[in-house]
């Protein structure tokens, strides 16, 4: 008996890299997320979808503790959220985070917005830190733009930087919150692609997006919210061709 549930603790252990369990946050009297339950395996690639106002972004920003909870539990492969300290700092490495906005250090160089938190956070020398950071700046095509200030490059190229800026902390998970819908129109794509390859190099990733098409190529499931809950979920096939609920049904109706 005991043997059989220490070995099922130890699968879930391993296949379950954030897990959310009754979450409930309110800002004031709006109760901006509630009671909700979401797990995502390791590898998996989730998209969060729906209206303007849902509760997305609250969503990610609980995950790496930017936003407290008021009631609920969450952990990160297995681990509970860290309070505070240098604890926090490293949860917040394991949670790689992109926003819409690019938030790169203006009055740092490409390189060494990617080299900073390697050095600072997980203690790597400076050299380690330089290698890694031009590597992954090759990565995602930017590798000729390492000496230049933020403002010196695309929007596409600053998202890209952020995006290996996360990559060097070697997280367990990455959130994306929109991370495209501050590009002009043929930065997009650049981005996405970059996005792709992370998922198909198996990247645990959620992300936020009003890109159905990366949503149905990337994606293994599809999270619908409204009103600070999820309405529905469903592999993207299925939640695309036939949505369950009235909510997902007209948000589709207006996007698609
Ligand atoms: P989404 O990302 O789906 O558009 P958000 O999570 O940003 O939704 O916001 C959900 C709701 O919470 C919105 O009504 C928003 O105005 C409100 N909200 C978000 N952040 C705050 C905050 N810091 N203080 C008060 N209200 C907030
Ligand atoms: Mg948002």
């Amino acid at each position: 008996m005991t043997e059989v549930s220490v070995a099922k603790d130890a699968v879930a252990a391993t296949e379950d890299l954030v897990v959310l369990k009754s979450v409930n946050k309110h800002f004031g009297a709006l109760h901006v997320l509630q009671d909700i339950d979401l797990t995502i395996a390791r590898g998996e690639v989730v998209v969060v979808i729906g209206p303007s106002g849902s509760g997305k972004s609250t969503l990610c920003r609980t995950i790496n503790r930017l936003e407290t909870i008021d009631s609920g539990d969450i952990t990160i492969d297995g681990e509970p959220l860290p309070e505070e300290g240098k604890a926090l700092a490293r949860l917040r490495a394991d949670v790689g985070m992109v926003f819409q906005s690019f938030n790169l250090f203006a009055h740092k160089t490409v390189l060494e917005n990617v080299m900073l938190g390697q050095i600072k956070v997980r203690k790597a020398d400076k050299k380690q830190a330089e290698e890694k950071a031009r590597t992954l700046l090759d990565r995602v095509g930017v590798g000729t733009q390492a000496d230049k200030y933020p403002a010196q490059l695309s929007g596409g190229q600053q998202q890209r930087v952020a995006i290996a800026r996360a990559l060097a902390m070697d997280p367990k998970v990455m959130l994306f919150d929109e991370p495209t819908s501050a590009l002009d129109p043929e930065m997009i794509n650049e981005v996405l692609e970059v996005m792709q390859q992370l998922a198909r190099d198996g990247m645990t990733m959620i992300v936020v997006t009003h890109e159905m098409g990366f949503a149905r190529s990337a994606a293994n499931r599809v999270v619908f919210m409204a009103d600070g809950r999820i309405v529905e979920q469903a592999a993207p096939d299925p939640f695309f061709s036939s949505p369950r609920s009235e909510r997902a049904k007209d948000f589709l109706s207006k996007i698609l």
